[in-house]
């Protein structure tokens, strides 16, 4: 940096660098490059060692905005990015990001929306148990009724809502929903009475202190037995907050709520945390399943995560089965269940209770 760039705190850990005279953006991205370095060096706070990462947004100034707002806006998108991409770096603002940043903006509104015009439907897809090829549970999956956009995927707008702090509110009612419905079918005598629903529960739940509370009144509320409700937690996120997730877990299993850890093999958690939880099932992830077929020798980790599960008393679950190969495969290994398009895509209520009532066996 010269005497003529200008460093301001644009407010709380915000700063802004007015770097002026420069040619090309090189020399904007070398400082940034600089900067990170320096901070990266631990510093002496008192008597503890500290580290300090930052995220820097570029953004290459030109005669055409009409403001010096928008130059700072634009920069703080960028920012805003580098964060998203992994902090402690820098990225570049193109105009491309202020269009996705409206976008952003627009599913944001419409979102909200979507809570008070109740847009939601819950899909179901089966589990099946691979001893007897017959469906024992049913995972419910959420979309998004978009008014013209039709079914949006939870892909989509989970983290968004997540960020948004909408996501109680849409899990909650994912629960209401697919308890209503399971007691409902089973009042009806359409279904046998172990049938199970698992409902995919958000991490952002599990800090929210009154979560016990709402479950066992959604629960009594529709009559439902507690073990015939499963809760599936990805992986990735137990580990980021392990004390606190645990210990609303083991609410859930002094409830006798089977606990499913979903998309295992993608969250790196160690073994000796796995051991910790009071998880009934492992749930391996489909990019496993998927790669099986590749490494036709050994079938890839499988066999190994279903060791697992079984060595820690847990039953082992394969998502993402797609190949009457892959089911015959994974039979072999005694996996417990299965679940994928193989056997059924995830299916609205009214196709779903049609197809249960074939009494499907794989
Ligand atoms: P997940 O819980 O791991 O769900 C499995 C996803 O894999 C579903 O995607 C399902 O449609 C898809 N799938 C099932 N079988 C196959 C297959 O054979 N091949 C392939 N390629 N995919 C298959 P979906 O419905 O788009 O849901 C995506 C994710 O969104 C879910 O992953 C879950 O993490 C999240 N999600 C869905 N509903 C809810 C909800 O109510 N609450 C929360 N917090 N998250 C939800
Ligand atoms: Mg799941
Ligand atoms: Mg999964």
């Amino acid at each position: 940096m010269t005497p003529f760039d200008t460093l301001s705190r644009l407010g709380g850990d915000e700063f802004g660098i007015l770097l002026e005279n420069i040619t090309d953006i090189n020399s904007a991205t070398s400082i940034a490059q600089e900067l990170l370095q320096k901070l990266s060096v631990a510093f002496k706070l008192s008597r503890y060692e500290v580290f300090m990462t930052a995220s820097i947004g570029i953004n290459w100034g030109s005669i055409d905005y009409e403001k010096p707002e928008y130059l700072l806006r634009d920069a703080d998108t960028a920012m805003h990015r580098a964060k998203s991409l992994g902090k402690a770096r820098y990225h570049v603002f193109d105009p491309g990001m202020y269009k996705e940043a409206i976008q952003l903006l627009q599913l944001e509104n419409d979102l909200r929306k979507a809570v008070e015009r109740q847009e939601f439907l819950v899909y179901y897809q089966p589990i099946i148990s691979l001893s007897t090829g017959k469906i024992i549970s049913l995972e419910a999956l959420v979309r998004w009724q978009h008014p013209t956009r039709g079914l949006v995927s939870p892909i989509e707008f989970i983290p968004v809502s997540e960020e948004i702090g909408l996501i109680n509110e849409i899990n909650l009612w994912v629960l209401q929903e697919a308890c209503e419905t399971i007691t409902n079918w089973s009042h009806k005598k359409l279904v046998e009475e172990s049938l199970s629903i698992s409902v995919n529960f958000s991490a952002k739940l599990f800090y929210q202190t009154d979560l016990i509370t709402n479950v066992n009144r959604i629960i009594n509320q529709n009559n439902i037995n507690s073990c015939n409700l499963k809760i599936e937690i990805t992986e990735s996120v137990i580990m980021e907050n392990y004390r606190d997730i645990r210990n609303v877990l083991s609410h859930f299993q002094n409830l006798n709520i089977p606990l499913i850890m979903d998309d295992f093999g993608t969250g790196y958690s160690s073994l000796s945390y796995l051991h910790s939880f009071p998880f009934n099932a492992l749930k391996i992830d489909k990019s496993f399943v998927r790669r099986m077929q590749d490494n036709q020798e050994n079938m890839g980790l499988v066999p190994a995560m279903i060791s697992i599960a079984h060595s820690m008393g847990m039953t082992a679950i394969a998502e993402g089965v797609e190949t009457p190969e892959q089911l015959a495969q994974l039979r072999c290994l005694n996996c417990d269940y299965a679940q994928g398009y193989l056997f059924s895509h995830p299916l609205s209520k009214e196709l779903m209770i049609d197809l249960l009532s074939t009494s499907p066996q794989w």
